[in-house]
């Protein structure tokens, strides 16, 4: 007989296209995970913000990005206000609105996505059109409300066409996140999907490579998981049990961290 909490968390990963639990012996399961972060050596720690050369396939020249403001001392109002009136790069000519960020200031568990889509742009807040509702299905799978965690994009303003950012606009947005990070200090990232993953890590290596394994944020001691895209999961639904791995590594990497 299956308890209330059991059956619920049963109940989302069945949300998130998952039959893990009831396919293999939890034991196995819980080795296979652990053997993995046993054998995948962490990544070396990333340099601090480095040369804008260093940004993952960019070709882009210092007079490219307009002269950014320091916000590194900003608090969240500020911070805030700032962004809104971000005219730094050309998205803000076709935004509705930017995307700040949402969620619990004092998170331990820091999201970070790509950047707004149409629905996000409309509603001014991160993750809430369909691969929204898969995110949060997969954060509840591993007992955690939308409202418990922060959620943020790499951009805070919708590319048209929803096409990927380009490397001025994340290296414009960039000072923005990184005192995000700074106000939230929280315990562990999860970056989902390809452009948050090589953004953050500062690498052109697949995601399919990054994920499974944890890294260092930068220069921080934050540690990063990679994982899929929820819209990618959408699409490619066999992919969902490998998103479910790098969830349960990073449950245990904050769990080990003791935060
Ligand atoms: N995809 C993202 O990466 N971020 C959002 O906020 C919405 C969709």
């Amino acid at each position: 007989m299956t308890d209330p909490t059991s059956r619920r968390r049963l109940e989302y990963l069945e949300a998130m296209g998952i039959q893990a639990w009831t396919l293999r012996p939890r034991s196995a399961a819980v080795r296979d995970v652990e053997a993995r972060a046993a054998a995948a050596p962490s990544a070396p720690a990333q340099q601090a913000e480095g040369p804008i050369a260093e940004l993952p396939g960019v070709a882009v020249s210092v007079a490219e990005i307009p002269r950014r403001p320091d916000v590194s001392r900003l608090d969240w109002d500020g911070l805030q206000t700032q962004v809104a009136s971000c005219t730094l790069c050309e998205l803000h000519r076709s935004r509705t609105q930017t995307v700040f960020g949402v969620g619990n200031r004092a998170a331990d568990w820091l999201v970070i996505g790509e950047a707004p889509g149409k629905d996000e742009d409309q509603q001014g807040e991160p993750f809430v059109g369909r691969a929204g509702q898969l995110l949060n299905a997969m954060l509840a799978a591993i007992g955690l409300q939308r409202e418990q965690v922060y959620i943020a994009n790499i951009l805070k303003c919708r590319p048209p066409n929803n096409r990927d950012p380009k490397p001025e606009e994340v290296v414009c947005c960039e000072p923005y996140l990184r005192r995000q990070i700074g106000l939230i200090e929280p315990g562990i990232i999860l970056a989902v999907g390809r452009i948050s993953a090589q953004n953050l890590l500062q690498t052109d290596t697949p995601i399919g490579k990054l994920r499974g394994r944890v890294h260092r944020f930068r220069d921080t001691h934050i540690p990063l998981v990679a994982t899929y895209h929820p819209a990618y999961l959408l699409r490619s639904p066999v992919e969902k049990r490998k998103a479910w791995q790098d969830l349960q590594l990073a449950v245990r990497t904050l769990q080990e961290s003791g935060s």
